[in-house]
């Protein structure tokens, strides 16, 4: 459905009076990864790795600066907005935070139909119909049409901007930290939401969260980023289950687990420092100025992204858990 190919944004930095550019923020730096019918794959970095940004280059909130998006075959890379103004009821985006993405002087109704006015959709009982029964859908009231959204807890405020996302049948949606402004005790219901509105719908999910706990429960496949790049991707089991670079097992160290006998024998991995700036990342490998594993070789030479097991793809020179005759080659 989804295919990204070495995406990039690199936001210019300028100085002085004339705007001279001196350096560029490399928010993400070569991407590449593919989303396929049905499946949620979960896009997982710390902040500042880019995974924001790469979401708003796939639904074109930002403009790319180099490599391309093509969505169920179609290159949208540089399509104009007119264009894509037909794409968007494709793909959908639904924001962080519940707070601050609702227009606080319109009622609920105004926000979820407001797609059907811009896109210019006729519906065969009305607008006001069509967003009820999208409201009933992801579990709010339909008698609450006409309340505005500090009217509504954070959770519910939540559900009405998925009810927006999904006013015209979208394909696609790419959810940015769909939970974590919301309380913990409200996370796992809007990501039950997600689950069943997939099930229903036949959606296809990019989860961005900067925590692998969050995705573990929704998504089918987990990419890895880290300053800008995608570190590693694989299927669920394999990512959890055997993870190969040192930086998804130093974030997967950090999930807390309930079960005290699940504890015993995992010890947890500090990662020192902070992650560096995009504006002047590390050479080569750009996690080596915070890894424990770190040679000459991954200060010299970038590691590429191979695949080392079915589906599972790391960027490391000296991976963990791989297969020892592939590790060797990806030296
Ligand atoms: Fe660590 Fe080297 Fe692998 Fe980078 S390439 S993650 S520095 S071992």
């Amino acid at each position: 459905m989804l295919s990204v190919r070495d995406l990039q944004k690199h936001f210019p930095v300028t100085k002085g009076l004339l705007q001279r550019q001196v350096g560029a923020v490399k928010a993400v730096d070569g991407v590449t990864f593919d989303v396929y019918p049905g499946e949620t794959l979960g896009l997982v970095g710390e902040s500042g790795c880019g995974k924001t940004t790469t979401g708003r280059l796939i639904t074109r909130l930002l403009e790319p600066t180099g490599g391309s998006v093509a969505f169920e075959g179609r290159d949208i890379t540089h399509m104009s907005q007119g264009h894509l103004r037909p794409l968007r009821r494709d793909m959908q985006m639904i924001f962080q935070d519940p707070y601050s993405s609702l227009n606080p002087r319109h009622t609920v109704g105004t926000i979820v139909g407001a797609p059907f006015r811009i896109q210019g959709i006729e519906t065969e009982h009305g607008v006001k119909k069509a967003v009820q029964e999208i409201l009933a859908l992801v579990g709010l009231n339909p008698e609450h049409y006409n309340r505005y959204p500090h009217e509504f807890s954070g959770g519910q405020r939540q559900r009405i901007g998925i009810a927006r996302t999904l006013a015209l049948k979208p394909k696609l949606i790419i959810a940015d930290e769909p939970v974590s402004a919301l309380d913990v005790s409200i996370q796992a219901q809007v990501v039950n939401l997600l689950e069943d509105l997939q099930n229903e719908l036949n959606l296809t999910y990019v989860v961005i969260a900067h925590d692998l706990s969050v995705v573990r429960h929704i998504s089918d496949r987990v990419a890895v980023m880290y300053l800008g790049k995608v570190v590693e991707i694989a299927d669920r089991k394999s990512l959890y289950g055997a993870p190969m670079h040192p930086y998804t097992n130093a974030l997967l160290s950090a999930v807390p687990i309930p079960d005290p006998k699940g504890r015993a024998g995992r010890d947890r991995i500090r990662l020192t420092g902070d992650v560096p700036s995009p504006l002047n990342p590390p050479p080569a490998c750009r996690f080596h100025t915070r890894c424990w594993k770190a040679q000459e070789v991954c200060k010299q030479q970038e590691p590429p992204l191979v695949e080392l097991a079915t589906g599972h793809k790391v960027a490391c020179h000296f991976p963990e858990n791989a297969p020892a005759q592939k590790a060797d080659a990806a030296v």
